[in-house]
């Protein structure tokens, strides 16, 4: 459970955020560059980033932290109207903006973006590396849902143009809000078959190996991306989706 930072300010400031109502306790998100600001703000605030921090955070506080950076993330990025570019305000705590002078409301928004565990049927899983990630970095493909695109046809465009494999048997596994800066990962398994020459055809990735069960388990036990280990292929840490699809992929063949 988040410490309340009580004590900040008699009222929410102008840009708070309302993240919701916990009995009595009204929670308001608001960015760490305005406590810093604010020589009201208690000296024992501690701050901290989702890297750093994150593995403190139960569900629900992990929850009410990814809704508050989508939220104010989108509130820098939301202050002019769209439609014809007049000064929006921000109402309903944070949740809505609406324009000045055509009255259009705004709200969040939300970029879909599928993440895919590609495997053949058996024993073995595609990992692959972005060109410019470092050196033994490995993950699950990803990309956004282009405009008018269903996510299965955006997940066999995605690993058609980063590997130039066919999928099929296309099947969605779960999600995972991503506001960095506004994206949901839906998760999917894929098959294709490993006989299949890999290319990499949009040049985003740079390097793709077939895995088997036994190397995904060892990767997984040495650590993520951070990690100083000896070994030949790293997997991303524990608040991404791509690791918890490997995790539960290398548990199945148990
Ligand atoms: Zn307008």
């Amino acid at each position: 459970m988040l410490e309340p930072a009580a004590d900040l300010y008699s009222e929410p400031p102008a840009r708070a955020v309302l993240l919701g109502v916990c009995g009595t306790v009204h929670e308001w998100a608001v960015r760490d560059e305005f406590l810093a600001d604010n020589s009201s703000a208690g000296t024992d605030v501690e701050l901290g980033d989702l890297r750093s921090h994150g593995a403190l955070l139960d569900a629900a506080d992990a929850d009410r932290y990814v809704t508050a950076l989508a939220l104010l993330t989108w509130q820098d990025d939301a202050h002019f109207c769209a439609r014809d570019g007049a000064p929006t305000t921000i109402t309903s705590g944070g949740w809505m903006r609406v324009c000045t002078a055509c009255g259009r409301e705004e709200y969040p928004r939300t970029d879909p973006a599928i993440i895919c565990l590609v495997h053949d049927g058996a024993d073995r899983v595609l990992l692959a590396r972005q060109a410019n990630w470092p050196a033994r970095n490995f993950s699950t493909l990803a990309g956004f849902v282009e405009a008018g695109e269903s996510l299965e046809s955006c997940v066999a465009r995605e690993v058609a143009e980063e590997v130039g494999l066919v999928v099929s048997d296309v099947v969605y596994v779960g999600s995972q809000p991503w506001p960095f800066p506004r994206s949901l990962m839906l998760g999917f398994h894929a098959t294709a078959d490993p006989r299949e020459e890999l290319v990499f055809m949009d040049g985003e990735i740079g390097e793709a190996l077939w895995c088997t069960r036994a190397e995904v388990r060892e990767a997984l036990a040495v650590g993520d991306w951070t990690s100083s280990a000896d070994a030949h292929v790293l997997l991303p840490g524990a608040v991404s989706i791509a690791r918890r699809m490997l995790e539960a992929w290398a548990r199945a063949g148990d």
